[in-house]
């Protein structure tokens, strides 16, 4: 990378990663491995080389999303990780690939998950990769910040979710992104309403939202909300997120594209 970003690592020289795209929030649970998993799917249908960077290391859930399930990340003759393919062509790096066991509890401190995200971007192979979709670590503290500050970011995404705090969360967010001069894309509303299956109604399961007003005061775009579906969960528990439908991320598509 040149200019403004040089600072940052440079890529081993194999690889090219056009675009890259984090993925942030809060606190966990908010559905920001969702927003990753059902971003990179859909701009890997619409023909982009795509890839995930699992930076969420301690609660790395990218993989078994994909049904990905053996820990088998290769390695080139020039020792590069060869990240783990989807069955529609999505790259994958994540801790669960890398670990003996999936079920290994992660219990690194700060300075060691920031450097196993710097090792996943700087030594593996991604190859002509158009977007990086970044799943962050959770939250607005340090490992997030270090994260950010080892990868050239073009874009963040902001999820949150009706039962949070969301203007303190995206005050932090939007303080961070300004520290690292990476522009926000806009904001993700997750676990929005639920649809009444009987009468159609939309339900505000947590609570009237207050995203709208959010994106007003910080001059941000609600790119989605996402209601709640059982259909989600279960994609995601059964590992066939490629077979999800995510209409509600339409905006946030043409968003990154525009990143
Ligand atoms: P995070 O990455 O923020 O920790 P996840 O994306 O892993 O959160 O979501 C947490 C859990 O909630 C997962 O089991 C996921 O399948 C489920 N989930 C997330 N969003 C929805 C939704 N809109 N409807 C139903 N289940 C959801």
């Amino acid at each position: 990378q040149e200019g403004p970003k040089s600072f940052l690592e440079p890529l081993n020289p194999a690889s090219t990663v056009k675009k890259v795209i984090g993925i942030v929030s809060g606190k966990g649970g908010v559905g920001k491995s969702l927003v990753t998993t059902m971003m990179a799917v859909r701009m890997s249908s619409k023909g982009y080389k795509t890839a995930i960077l699992d930076a969420d290391i301690t609660g790395p859930s990218i993989p078994k999303a994909f049904g990905i399930t053996d820990s088998g990340v290769g390695m080139t003759p020039n020792g590069l990780m060869i990240p783990a393919t989807t069955s529609t062509g999505i790259e994958v790096m994540s801790a669960n690939l890398v670990l003996d066991h999936e079920t290994d509890p992660v219990i690194w401190r700060g300075p060691v998950i920031a450097g196993a995200v710097k090792q996943f971007w700087q030594e593996a192979l991604w190859e002509n990769i158009d977007y990086m979709f970044v799943d962050m670590p959770p939250g607005t503290g340090d490992v997030p910040l270090t994260v950010f500050q080892s990868l050239p970011v073009d874009g963040i995404l902001i999820v949150t979710s009706p039962q949070e705090l969301v203007s303190m969360i995206v005050a932090k967010a939007v303080n961070m992104a300004k520290k690292m001069n990476v522009p926000i894309l806009g904001l993700v509303e997750n676990m929005s309403y639920l649809n009444c299956p009987d009468c159609g109604k939309k339900i505000s399961v947590f609570g009237e939202s207050h995203i709208d007003e959010v994106g007003k005061t910080h001059d941000l775009p609600i790119l989605a909300k996402i209601p709640i579906d059982p259909k989600i969960a279960s994609a995601v528990d059964s590992g066939t997120v490629e077979y999800l439908e995510a209409p509600w991320l339409d905006e946030a598509v043409l968003a990154a594209e525009k990143a």
